[in-house]
């Protein structure tokens, strides 16, 4: 059923301590960075198995996405949360030492090509693996159709009928499978190859608003597509570039109030605005400063303001944190000044059609809910991304990275998901051990 391939060899196990057994479910950046933050920061000998319905690890990079450029420049990918310039010293270490790059540009402003920031992370897998003689990591492929608990833990039933258990299962599932961007990409490229055939072919729409709707219309153009191209966007708009003051140190607001509505929390975010913008705060620091804060707000709302949340504010929230990289915006709309590519409703065609292109980045609940068993307007996630069930944890169960922001505002950056990854494994430390030892 699955290929299989064992990257580390189970070493010397110190005696009376038996192997965990993990499952991180998607093997896209999040997944990555969980396994990564395992073997720093997980002191006990474990079998991980990394899991993906379509992926390999890494293959997120893979081909003309691999072309494409971050959203977010090197000085915010780390993958290593003690070390912030991990990624942009890496860079300069193999790449840019000496070189015209690096005389032009600090490496922390650049948006490089996923590729390279998929290399970067793959080395860091790599590094991680050879420092832990007692862990082993399987890779496998398969898509995962339920999770729910079993006498020995947690069980993973797979579409195809077989199952597996585990101690500990990390669900990095991202978009989900019907959102996967490897299926945009190709559905991109065919419907385009199939159209340019036609003597008078009809608009190909492009249905989203962030950066893979971005990345895959700019690769259309390049490749030669001079076909019409409608634009179905929720948001109505190109996705925002990053504003000139970004990184220049976040801004502030006071203290959050111990709210239990969301409009309360919204009246107290807008004051809070209103007073980082008299500060001189661009609208970006403001948006950051109002998302630290909702985060801290989000812990007292009760679940029916939090899925309020999630039916009228996420799309918005994500649509304003996720930024590209201001020259890919310059393209962007150089292409729609150009002809040939205009915005549509995105009421008309829905999302699928012969010549219609998926490109939505949209978590969902409803499928993360669907997983594990669960009713979605009962579930959340914690900032350690412990999912919770009626207010009780589901033990064993860690949601990180894209998936878990289907259900509470954030991660939409990357350093948050590694944050967030670093956290989970930190509660599998503590109460998976203690868990798994009273067995
Ligand atoms: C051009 C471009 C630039 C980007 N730049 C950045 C950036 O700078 N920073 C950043 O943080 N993000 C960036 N992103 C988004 C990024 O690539 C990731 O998609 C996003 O961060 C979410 O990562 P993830 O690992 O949570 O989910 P995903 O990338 O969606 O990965 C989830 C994986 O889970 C698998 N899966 C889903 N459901 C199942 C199941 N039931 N069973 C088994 N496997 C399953 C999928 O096959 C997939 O491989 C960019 C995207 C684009 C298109």
């Amino acid at each position: 059923m699955f290929f299989e391939r064992a990257v580390g060899q189970e070493g010397a196990r110190p005696a009376g301590l038996p192997a965990m057994r993990i499952a991180v479910i998607g093997a896209g950046p999040s997944g990555l960075a969980t396994a990564i933050a395992l073997m720093r920061r997980f002191h006990r000998p474990f079998e991980a198995w990394l899991i993906d319905a379509e992926d390999a690890p890494g293959a997120f990079a893979d081909g003309a996405a691999g072309r494409a450029r971050t959203t977010e420049p090197a000085r915010d990918l780390s993958v290593v949360p003690d070390r912030p310039e991990d990624f942009c010293n890496w860079l300069k270490a193999g790449l840019l030492a000496g070189g015209a790059v690096a005389a032009l540009r600090g490496a922390q402003d650049l948006h490089v090509p996923r590729s390279l920031f998929r290399d970067y992370v793959m080395a860091r897998f790599g590094e991680a693996l050879s420092l832990r003689r007692d862990v082993r990591i399987r890779t496998f492929r398969g898509a995962v159709r339920h999770v729910g608990s079993c006498a020995q833990g947690l069980r993973i039933g797979f579409r195809d009928g077989d199952c597996a258990d585990f101690d500990h299962v990390v669900v990095a599932t991202g978009f989900g499978i019907a959102q996967r961007e490897a299926a945009s990409w190709r559905a991109a490229r065919a419907a385009a190859e199939r159209l340019s055939q036609e003597e008078a072919p009809p608009p190909l729409t492009l249905v989203g608003d962030g950066p893979r709707l971005a990345a895959i219309l700019l690769d259309l153009r390049a490749g030669g597509y001079a076909g019409d191209i409608h634009v179905a966007a929720a948001a109505g708009r190109l996705p925002p570039s990053h504003g000139r003051g970004e990184g220049a140190g976040g801004m502030t607001l006071g203290a959050p109030p111990a709210t239990r509505s969301l409009k309360d929390a919204f009246r107290y975010i807008r004051r809070a605005c209103r007073a980082a913008d008299a500060q001189g705060g661009d609208w970006q620091g403001v948006v950051d400063a109002a998302s630290a804060r909702l985060a801290a707000v989000w812990r007292h709302l009760p679940q029916a303001e939090r899925n309020r949340y999630r039916r009228h504010l996420l799309g918005v929230h994500r649509h304003f944190s996720i930024r590209i990289a201001g020259d890919i915006q310059r393209r962007l709309a150089g292409a729609f000044e150009a002809g040939r590519t205009r915005f549509v409703s995105s009421r008309g065609p829905g999302a699928s059609g012969e010549n219609i292109v998926d490109c939505r980045e949209m978590p969902s609940a409803r499928a993360l809910a669907g997983l594990v068993g669960r009713d979605a307007a009962a579930l959340s996630v914690d900032d350690c991304g412990r999912l919770i069930s009626h207010e009780e944890v589901l033990c064993g169960l860690s949601v990180v990275g894209a998936a878990a922001s289907s259900l509470r505002p954030g991660p939409f950056t990357f350093a948050e998901t590694v944050r967030q990854a670093y956290r989970a494994v930190l509660d599998i430390q503590t109460q998976g051990l203690a868990r798994v030892s009273q067995r």
